[in-house]
């Protein structure tokens, strides 16, 4: 299959009020104008310097997401033009962004990553770490972001039970967030959550923005992953 049929065929399955994130991390640029061409324009990166060259390189109106761990040195190098920083797992880094932003007048929209998986080595942060977060007295000073909803990543399991409940947990800790703490932020409604493997189940327990890479552009080469 194609890339640009693979795309087609993700694209029909996941309903229009969904959003689809196509993960781009090791693809070349020739690739990502191909499904570009097709009419995508949200992409995900997962690494800064990554990012930054193909924001160079690609047309100005992709709308880029940076979906992995962002270090508070890095930040400012992606504020200008950063879509959606996903991957939002400290005050400290919401306190940088919101300096950089501010020096810029942008203000940019963020997730809090939720740690959801069995695994050991993802970040994110607890249902207690983000409270208090969004109650600390920092917090309401920090105009320059805009908290949108949160992100999470499933198990690496083919368990499907396992996958599920993970993602029921994360959809359960967005309700909690939304009616407890940010019930007067009407822009608190995304739930970031689904990959290639499991975005359909993702879809199912809520998700509103799925996170797509290979089943789009193919197996990556699994040493320059992570
Ligand atoms: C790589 C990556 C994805 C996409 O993974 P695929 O299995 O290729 O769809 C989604 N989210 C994050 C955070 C990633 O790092």
């Amino acid at each position: 299959m194609s890339v640009t049929e693979a795309y087609h065929l993700i694209k029909s399955e996941i309903p229009e009020q969904v959003n689809l994130i196509a993960v781009s991390k090791t693809v070349s640029t020739d690739k990502i104008l191909e499904v570009y061409n097709e009419g995508q324009r949200a992409f995900g990166e997962n690494k800064v310097q990554e990012l930054l060259f193909k924001y160079n390189e690609l047309p100005k109106d992709i709308e880029w997401h940076l979906i992995g761990h962002l270090q508070t040195n890095k930040v400012k190098q992606v504020v200008p033009f950063v879509k959606i920083i996903h991957s939002i797992d400290s005050l400290k880094l919401l306190i940088e962004i919101n300096k950089e932003a501010k020096k810029i007048n942008r203000v940019i929209d963020c997730l809090l990553e939720f740690h959801i998986a069995s695994e050991e080595t993802k970040f994110g942060l607890s249902l207690d770490d983000a409270i208090e977060i969004l109650t600390h007295d920092d917090f309401p000073m920090l105009l320059n972001i805009r908290i949108v909803g949160i992100m999470g990543m499933a198990s690496f399991t083919d368990d499907i039970q396992i996958v599920r409940k993970e993602f029921r947990t994360l959809a359960a800790y967005f309700r909690k967030l939304k009616y407890g703490y940010m019930k007067y932020n009407p822009y608190f409604k995304e739930i970031s959550m689904g990959m290639s493997d499991d975005f359909k189940i993702a879809i199912k327990e809520g998700s509103t923005m799925v996170r797509v890479g290979s089943a789009i552009f193919g197996e990556r080469v699994k040493k320059t992953e992570e």
